[in-house]
């Protein structure tokens, strides 16, 4: 009984005609597919992305070197080293994120208490080199200077929720 109905199936080419069907739908249907990277899916403003250290409008580091992050960082993946400057301050002398390490939860930036270290918008990054994802203090500054206007705007929309 089986094998008749097989070949009733084959000589009518019914299979053929149901993979053609949902061939046929999806052809008109909505398109889903985004053509990345001409055109890019939407964020929200807490995505995160690439790390920076942000400044206060004065230029100054907003990094005070209490190293919570380092502490917080499941993935073991910040160093800090810190010092004393001449005016009291505590600053670091060294911050290293390495990317290949990080896991990109977050919790870096929610531990930190003056809205220094930061996740960015920015995932398009690479390496080529396992040294190449080791971002340091200067890179990191050159991060947050060059997204400044953005990592401002996202964590004005977050406060909100806070
Ligand atoms: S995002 Fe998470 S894993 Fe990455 S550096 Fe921050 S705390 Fe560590
Ligand atoms: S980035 Fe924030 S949490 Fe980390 S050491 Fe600097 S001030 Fe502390």
């Amino acid at each position: 009984m089986g094998a008749m109905k097989d070949f009733v199936k084959s000589l009518f080419l019914t299979e053929l005609l149901k993979g053609m069907t949902v061939t046929g739908r999806y052809f008109f249907a909505r398109k889903i597919t985004v053509q990345y990277p001409e055109e890019k899916t939407p964020q929200g403003f807490r995505f995160r992305g690439l790390h920076a250290l942000r400044r206060y409008p004065n230029g100054e580091e907003r990094c005070i070197s209490c190293k919570l992050c380092e502490a917080v960082c499941p993935a073991m993946a910040i160093t800090i080293e810190g010092a004393a400057r001449e005016d009291g301050s505590r600053r670091t002398t060294r911050y290293d994120i390495d990317l290949t390490k990080c896991i990109f939860c977050g919790f870096c930036e929610e531990a930190c208490p003056v809205d220094a270290i930061v996740e960015t918008r920015v995932f398009e990054y690479h390496g080529e080199k396992r040294g190449d994802l080791y971002y340091t203090k200067q890179m990191l500054l050159a991060n947050g200077d060059r997204y400044e206007a953005q990592i401002a705007a996202d964590r004005a929309l977050d406060a909100k929720y806070r």
